[in-house]
């Protein structure tokens, strides 16, 4: 079966919920019918993640939400541990990590030094 990454909300797309499925009208029914949402079906929406990479992941919600996030459903998460760090806060995905904005801002320069001392070297 085909699967793919959904971001599922219920009308606020603020909040929402991580769902592996073969369709989004099937994302949609996944939520409605857990009842995580508390939402009219008409109201549940959502969006195909299409870098998601949700191969080895059971059809249904995804639970953890730190999956969802390094899988690429959620673009970041709120209150949630830092990789690095270890602070809770805003947090979203780098290079495969969880990485609050200063953890994310520090691994950018040392990517970016690490380029230029490749050239210049
Ligand atoms: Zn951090």
């Amino acid at each position: 079966m085909n699967k793919r990454g959904y971001f599922i909300h219920g009308g606020d797309p603020s909040g929402g919920f991580a769902v592996v499925a073969p369709s989004l009208q099937e994302a949609r029914r996944i939520v409605y019918q857990a009842g995580e949402i508390e939402a009219d079906w008409i109201d549940i929406a959502g969006w195909w993640c299409r870098d998601a990479k949700v191969g080895d992941l059971p059809i249904g919600v995804v639970e953890d939400l730190r999956t969802g996030l390094v899988r690429g459903m959620y673009q970041y998460l709120e209150d949630f541990e830092c990789d690095a760090c270890g602070e809770i806060g805003f947090v979203c995905k780098y290079n495969g990590q969880v990485l609050c904005m200063s953890c994310k801002r520090e691994k950018k320069k040392e990517k970016q030094n690490e380029r230029s001392n490749q050239k210049s070297g």
